[in-house]
């Protein structure tokens, strides 16, 4: 079951690059696999996915140790400051980068473990209250501003995009977001290499692709419906 939902993924992938005319390799899948158990995360590393993506630091750690060591964990959830030290030589990417504050943490903490760790900004390109991210009119103060900070490197930029019923709702908060991200790019600031957008989901994955995701960050299509009965919302 999951080998054909992650071929379906791959498929659309392939569908969407052609569509707006880019090799496919420009485009990463990140495997969505917070609340479900290690051996469903196994079954889909077994298809020659790498990219995982998990939202709490508890859950990362706990799977990081039961998966093999090719495996590139991303962050894609909100991150306390207090829990930067249990992550920093475990993870791949953190995506949900959007203060001085948390990203000063996570560069003393990099500085401390002699890593550099690669980050996102993430932006509520929407603006919805509810949303975690900053604001696109302060995204690329706050760029140059963590770019200056040792042990990080600004990848680029992430967003998670409103939740509709119609993907197409969205195209508008992607076009939005990539031009942001073109437009940081062209400030040329020092030790900056931004070449990452992070955008779309199981929803609206094949959009956020023509409008120039480089990765996907796909859940419920790969392992299906999340069950949150046991209490722990995300
Ligand atoms: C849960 C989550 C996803 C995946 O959502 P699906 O709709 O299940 O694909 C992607 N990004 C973030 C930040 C998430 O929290």
């Amino acid at each position: 079951m999951i080998k054909d939902n992650v071929a379906h993924v791959r498929a659309e992938i392939e569908k969407s690059c052609q569509k707006s005319g880019r090799p496919v390799e420009d485009v990463t899948l990140i495997a969505v696999s917070k609340t479900k158990p290690v051996p469903m995360l196994l079954e889909c590393y077994d298809t020659g996915v790498r990219d995982f993506g998990e939202n709490k630091v508890q859950e990362l750690v706990d799977k990081y140790d039961q998966l093999p060591g090719d495996v590139r964990w991303h962050l894609i959830g909100h991150l306390q400051t207090n829990k930067v030290k249990y992550i920093i030589d475990k993870v791949y990417m953190i995506h949900s980068v959007d203060s001085l504050h948390l990203a000063e943490e996570i560069s003393r903490q990099a500085v401390k473990h002699n890593v550099t760790v690669q980050i996102l900004v993430e932006v509520n390109i929407a603006e919805e209250d509810s949303k975690f991210g900053i604001s696109a009119a302060q995204a690329p103060e706050l760029v140059e501003m963590i770019s200056r900070l040792p042990g990080i490197c600004v990848k680029g930029l992430m967003t998670v995009a409103p939740y509709v019923d119609d993907p197409e709702k969205n195209r508008q908060h992607f076009v939005n977001l990539h031009q942001l991200y073109v437009d940081i790019k062209e400030k040329n600031i020092d030790n900056m290499n931004m070449d990452k957008l992070s955008m779309g989901m199981t929803g609206d994955y094949c959009v956020a692709i023509e409008e120039g995701a480089t990765y996907v960050r796909v859940g419920t299509g790969i392992f299906g419906e999340r069950d949150y009965a046991n209490g722990s919302h995300h």
